[in-house]
Order: structure tokens, then sequence, then C-alpha cells
């Protein structure tokens, strides 16, 4: 086992000691809230944003892009979860503005024509076929997420989507007005 393998059991076993009443924290989030937000490590949401076990869904992925399975977790989190109120949260520095689906895909460069590398031809392939959602500004980006969440059939109108920077120099989450008006409720519940 790796060394990194051994501290998170020994530091699981602490929190495992200390878990308490944690046992009866219920499934749904106790705050309504669900957050989108880039995987980058710098990231931590439960205290950059305050939050507790049982508080708040958590979905994160490469960039906090509104992709596919984000909005599939989104719409189970609200239709089943009982959320309300949704946060979209890009940041400064952002990996995924530093390189294209092109420059991803060419990680996977092969001969075409040598019949061993078949199975790189196929990576290369596959590589092609996904959109890597890469992006250059995240305030660009934050807002057409929000966009696309907002607009999608599945997503009410009547659930608020906040769109948020996160500066990885200062800690602070920075409103971007122009995404908070696209995710703007529609409607009142009824
Ligand atoms: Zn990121």
């Amino acid at each position: 086992m790796s060394e990194n393998y051994k501290l998170i059991m020994e530091s699981n076993n602490i929190y495992s000691n200390n878990y308490g009443d944690k046992a009866n924290i219920e499934m749904p989030p106790k705050r309504k809230i669900a957050i989108l937000t880039c995987m980058d490590a710098r990231l931590t949401p439960s205290s950059f944003a305050g939050l507790q076990e049982g508080d708040a869904h958590v979905i994160r992925n490469a960039g906090g892009r509104a992709s596919r399975d984000a909005i599939r977790s989104l719409v189970i989190s609200y239709k089943l979860l009982g959320t309300r109120e949704w946060y979209i949260i890009h940041h400064t520095d952002c990996g995924m503005a530093t390189f294209t689906n092109e420059i991803m895909v060419n990680q996977f460069s092969h001969e075409e024509d040598d019949e061993k590398k078949q199975d790189q031809w196929e990576d290369f392939k596959a590589a092609k076929e996904l959109d890597w959602l890469t992006f250059k500004d995240p305030a660009e980006s934050l807002i057409d997420d929000v966009k696309t969440i907002r607009n999608h059939p599945l997503v009410p109108g009547y659930i608020p989507i906040y769109g948020l920077i996160f500066n990885v120099k200062t800690g602070r989450l920075e409103e971007v007005n122009e995404a908070n008006e696209a995710g703007m409720v529609l409607e009142t519940k009824t």
C-alpha cells in the first residue's frame, strides 16, 4: 500500500472515532444547496462556503462545467433530494484554460499507418470524440454554464442559479453579475 493510502486510513480512523451524531444526518441536503465546481485541489467548498456534513450536494468535474453528467446530478439533486438553490463556481487560474480540445487530443497522437499502434489509434479516436469542455476565460465559461443549466428543459425556473468565481489568490468568492442575472428565477414554485 502507498504512503497516502496509510495516511488516509489513519486520518479516517480519527474521523470515524469522532463521528458521533453525524450518523443521524439525513440524506437530503439540510440547507437545500447544490454546488457545481471544479475538481481543482485548491478548492475546498466545505471550507470556503462554510458547509458541514449533510448541508449540500457538491458536484465536481474538470472546470466545474455544465456537462451532461453534471446536469444529471443537479436534476437528481432537486427532483429526488430537494435542493432549491444552485451555485456554479468556477475559479481563477483554472487548468482548463491552459489547453484546448486540440492539445488534449494530441496527447493521444499516433502514427496512423503503423499497425502496431492500433490501440493508440483507438485512443486517439476516442479522445477526438469527447468534448473536453476547455475555455479561455472563467467568467465567460461561468456565464455559458449558468445559461446552459437555466435553459435545460429538466431544470425548473423556480431554482435560482448563482454564478461565482473563486479567486485562488485571495480565497474570495467573487460575484459575476451577468451570471447571476442569467440564473435568475423565472417563476415561483406553484
Ligand atoms: Zn479548475
